[in-house]
């Protein structure tokens, strides 16, 4: 019955986990889930407001442009040059998604031909791969190592291999990871792509989740990044907004075209009423997202040396919700092994590819005081 491209999807290795974490709340577990990566935290009141008055305009109510509103781009190009000192133009810079993941997968249906390379990191975010399958396209693993910062290396890229490659999907700050990246590194890749004539997919989301004060980086801030990028971003993890649906793709107008081309063919744009509140988000006051940076800082800061005290090899992020600890085991058996003794669900490494193996997620989107049950958990483990 189903095609090829669907027959041949990697399994879903977060299944057995969820089963995992049924059973055992059946069994009556208290259980803190630390597997997910969307914000516990609710979205700012003053964008719901924004949506409530906004749903009420019947502008609203008609299809949306395919582009996205201008208003909404406009503050998108805004808002960019207010973090990140770049300057875009809303009408040809900018596109509206319907949440970034939905503009990542649909991306490598305007660059790749059937039989086209792609690089993807691994361990990663599984959409990049699926998307570049999805299109008939080809994935090179770049592995993301501890020893590397779990940067890939791209003097380790073949070049036989780097010439065939049409495009690169990365994200920093990363998920699994929790690595940063600093202008260093985005300037290396910036020589990369524009020597081997690689499109670069920076994906973005966690840019504003930053601790200690480390500011994360653009890759547009690097000098010729337009010739060869494009930057996904959304408001879901900025500002709780994970079930809004709603981002943009930003940076080389030509990558920019060809998504949009791919889109209108496909979707008919975002509700123009959460775009409107979009708006309001990236709008705020600066406040709203220090108030919530704050909490997430607190939480990690639990949570980072009860790992370590375990005896987990880990860095403390700069950024994403994300710790990322070495356990040396089956990253799927130390899962197991954890919710059994512990009531903590935490995602094995595994399912983020194969270089995630030895490897557990764990993520702080659960109220301060069940990050604060898990590392009391913890220590008696320890014990
Ligand atoms: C959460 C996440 C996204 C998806 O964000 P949406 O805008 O909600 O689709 C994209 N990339 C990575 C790496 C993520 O972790």
């Amino acid at each position: 019955m189903y095609a090829d491209r669907i027959k041949h999807l990697p399994p879903y290795l977060f299944a057995a986990i969820d089963k995992a974490k049924a059973e055992a709340r059946a069994k009556g577990v208290d259980v803190i889930d630390l597997s997910v990566g969307d914000p516990d935290l609710p979205t700012p009141p003053h964008i719901v407001e924004a949506l409530n008055r906004a749903a009420k305009n019947p502008q609203n109510h008609q299809y949306p442009s395919y582009e996205g509103k201008l208003s909404f781009r406009t503050a998108v190009a805004d808002w960019y040059r207010e973090i990140f000192g770049v300057k875009l133009l809303p009408e040809t810079e900018v596109l509206t998604l319907i949440g970034s993941k939905e503009g990542i997968a649909h991306a490598p249906l305007a660059f790749l031909n059937p039989g086209d390379l792609a690089l993807v990191p691994d361990p990663a975010y599984p959409v990049y791969r699926t998307s570049v399958s999805f299109a008939g396209g080809t994935s090179h693993i770049m592995p993301l190592l501890r020893e590397n910062r779990f940067l890939p290396d791209l003097s380790a890229i073949d070049p036989a291999v780097a010439r065939r490659a049409k495009l690169m999907f990365l994200d920093y700050p990363n998920n699994p990871t929790g690595a940063s990246a600093d202008r260093e590194f985005f300037k290396e890749l910036v020589d990369f792509a524009r020597e081997y004539d690689i499109l670069v997919l920076h994906d973005n989301p966690y840019s504003e989740v930053y601790y200690d004060g480390q500011r994360s980086v653009s890759i547009l801030e690097i000098e010729g990044a337009r010739d060869v990028a494009v930057e996904f971003h959304s408001v879901s993890k900025t500002y709780n907004m994970t079930g809004w649906r709603l981002g943009a793709v930003v940076g080389n107008p030509e990558i920019v075209a060809g998504i949009g081309k791919i889109k209108s063919n496909i979707d008919s744009g975002t509700f123009g009423a959460v775009q409107d509140a979009g708006i309001a988000a990236l709008q705020s006051p600066p406040s709203v997202v220090q108030d919530i940076r704050r909490i997430y800082q607190k939480r990690i800061d639990m949570l980072y040396p009860s790992l370590v005290d375990l005896g987990m090899v880990l860095e403390k992020p700069r950024a994403t919700l994300y710790l990322w600890a070495y356990v040396g085991a089956s990253s799927i058996d130390y899962a197991k092994r954890l919710l059994d003794q512990t009531g903590i669900v935490a995602t094995p490494g595994v399912g983020f590819g194969q270089y995630g193996e030895g490897y557990i997620r764990f993520s702080i989107t659960q109220p301060t005081e069940r990050i604060k049950a898990a590392v009391e958990r913890l220590q008696k483990m320890r014990t």
